[in-house]
């Protein structure tokens, strides 16, 4: 895939296994069934094994690094994560999954990146501890240095690394969370 500025997903194929592709369904955080392996993907020529049917979702994707919005030397293998910027409505946010489980934590130039941007838009870090579960935890670095947790229904709030409060998230959000891991699930059911 190239992408702007010259760029190239050379042997990069870390979106293949970190991103969710519900057209095969593929959960995020594991490797695509179609992904071949490193030595065949160098002989052929590219990791793809449906490169030619590929689905459109595939053939569409170009992460924030690809797109040219972060350095040469930021590359999503070496940085251990694929960072995309994502607009819903009026709110646009950096997303940070990670290839591994504390991916994020243990990387300066993963918070580095999360901090620049932080100062003007939130933050989401996607956690692949439990890729089976489409609720999976994640949480939201404020622009305001608060920091959100979610995992299933309950938020825990951390300001200076410190929990400053722990509750059920709002009716309404736990309701429409419901309704879209049961649209998800039952997506997935019809494969
Ligand atoms: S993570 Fe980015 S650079 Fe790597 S294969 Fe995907 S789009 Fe290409
Ligand atoms: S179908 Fe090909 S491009 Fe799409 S996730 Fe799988 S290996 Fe990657």
């Amino acid at each position: 895939m190239a992408g702007d500025g010259g760029r190239v997903c050379g042997d990069c194929s870390l979106c293949c296994t970190v991103l969710r592709v519900d057209e095969l369904r593929k959960l995020g955080g594991v490797p695509c069934p179609e992904l071949r392996s490193p030595a065949a993907a160098r002989e052929l020529g590219g990791g793809c094994g449906i490169h030619t049917s590929r689905p459109a979702i595939c053939r569409g994707y170009r992460c924030l690094w690809l797109q040219g919005g972060l350095d040469e030397e930021d590359r999503p293998g070496r940085l251990g994560a694929v960072l995309d910027l994502v607009t819903r409505g009026a709110e646009t946010r950096l997303e940070i999954h990670e290839a591994e489980p504390g991916t994020f934590d243990r990387s300066p130039r993963l918070r580095s990146i999360a901090g620049r941007y932080r100062a003007a838009t939130p933050v989401r870090v996607l956690d692949v501890g439990d890729v089976s579960d489409p609720d999976r935890p994640y949480r939201i670095l404020h622009p305001d240095g608060v920091e959100e947790r979610v995992r299933g229904e309950h938020l825990t709030r951390m300001c200076d690394g410190e929990v400053v409060e722990q509750r059920r998230l709002p009716w309404l959000e736990r309701t429409l969370r419901r309704v879209l891991i049961a649209w998800r699930r039952r997506r997935f059911d019809r494969f």
